[in-house]
């Protein structure tokens, strides 16, 4: 039987600031992802699917309850993106990932604005992705807490970077400006762990 567990911030509440500030930081691990994941256990105790790893669940989202492909995709995502930024500001990717996505975008700078956009558009709420497919690198965007391990999204692959462009993640501090939001993303990303 699995119960699921808020993961611990690999960092304090601060360490993002000035571009993501404590005081969202704090609501967004403490209250939203610790509430994914008090109702992902609500809505599988004592079902079946207590028996089933997370990336099962989320593999088979199109035939699981609403409640547990909505709270298992904001555990997995939350999880995931919290990793993926770090005390390390306004690095660049170097090495493989470096040279994989100059082969694939063309430039660091292109990837950013092909990122930067479908995080952008993303009507309402929801994630803009990196994933990796069959070995290549891919952008895409998921609504509401969907991920590209799900079966009902258009593009699936593995994803690898992720941002949370639900206003929760920075209407504290940017307000309704998620493109101001979105480029000092790009400050704390964590391109060791990516
Ligand atoms: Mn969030």
């Amino acid at each position: 039987m699995n119960t699921y567990k808020l993961p611990e911030l690999p960092y304090s509440f601060d360490a993002l600031e000035p571009y993501i500030d404590a005081q969202t930081m704090e609501i967004h691990h403490g209250k939203h992802h610790s509430g994914y994941v008090a109702k992902l256990n609500a809505a599988i105790e004592n079902t079946e699917l207590a028996d089933k790893s997370l990336e099962v669940l989320l593999a088979s989202a199109s035939s699981i309850p609403t409640a547990v492909r909505n709270n298992g995709g904001g555990h997995f995502n939350h999880s995931l993106f919290w990793t993926i930024m770090g005390t390390e500001h306004g690095t660049n990717p170097t090495g493989d990932l470096e040279s994989e996505l100059d082969k694939t975008f063309g430039s660091f700078d292109t990837f950013k604005d092909e990122f930067s956009a479908a995080a952008a558009t993303r009507f309402g709420s929801g994630w803009a992705w990196l994933i990796v497919v069959d070995g290549q690198l891919k952008i895409t965007s998921t609504p509401n807490q969907d991920n590209p391990l799900m079966d009902v999204v258009d593009t699936k692959g593995t994803p690898i970077l992720g941002l949370d462009v639900w206003e929760h993640a920075y209407y504290l501090k940017y307000q309704n400006r998620r493109p101001e939001y979105i480029e000092n993303f790009f400050n704390v990303i964590n391109w060791k762990e990516v």
